[in-house]
């Protein structure tokens, strides 16, 4: 059905982003207006497939990671998923390859770009407790690559770009890009 490609710095918040737009997705799926077909939202990430934030300290193992990571969206996306994809995702060459994928399977598909200043990643980077700390070389390094979306790339079109310091996610423009409004008109009773 659709595929929401996260993209942002390491540590920048994409994984509680992630979380948000699919408890958003949840609640309008189980609305009472909803008229479309069934769907499931799930969230793909790193963690998930056991990916370490260390397969990103040098190329050799980040290209075998970024391959799983794509093999597995591939077996995920379908006519009935909502399919989130939260990895670093930085790389625009990839994020074009995610585009053609979805592309070929006529799903409708945006981009999430997370945004948090360099200086916020690196603090919440060395603040993490759940084991997923990148190295802060490694944290440098990815940082100086990042290949930041544009809307104006038909890949990352419609590119919706969260700041961090908002408390939420634009819920209804996601909504609206990944399911084209398949939702019953308000009843006004005129
Ligand atoms: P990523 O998926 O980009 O690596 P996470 O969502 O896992 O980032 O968040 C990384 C760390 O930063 C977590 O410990 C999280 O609690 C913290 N964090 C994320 N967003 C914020 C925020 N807006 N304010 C404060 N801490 C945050």
């Amino acid at each position: 059905m659709a595929l929401i490609t996260i993209t942002g710095y390491p540590s920048s918040g994409k994984s509680r982003r992630a979380v948000q737009i699919k408890e958003h997705l949840d609640k309008h799926l189980q609305d009472s207006t909803y008229a479309g077909p069934s769907l499931k939202v799930s969230i793909l990430s790193d963690e998930l497939l056991n990916i370490e934030t260390k397969a990103y300290n040098d190329s050799r193992s980040e290209k075998p990671a970024r391959g799983a990571l794509f093999t597995a969206m591939q077996r995920q996306m379908g006519q009935d998923t909502i399919l989130i994809v939260d990895s670093l995702n930085y790389i625009k060459g990839f994020r074009y390859q995610m585009y053609c994928a979805a592309r070929e399977l006529k799903l409708r598909m945006c981009t999430v770009y997370v945004v948090a200043t360099p200086e916020l990643s690196k603090e919440w980077n060395e603040a993490r407790q759940d084991g997923r700390t990148y190295a802060p070389e490694t944290l440098a390094n990815l940082i100086q690559r990042y290949e930041e979306p544009s809307s104006m790339d038909r890949w990352d079109s419609p590119l919706f770009t969260i700041p961090w310091t908002d408390d939420d996610v634009p819920a209804d423009p996601i909504w609206q890009a990944v399911t084209a409004g398949n939702v019953k008109p308000p009843n006004t009773g005129t």
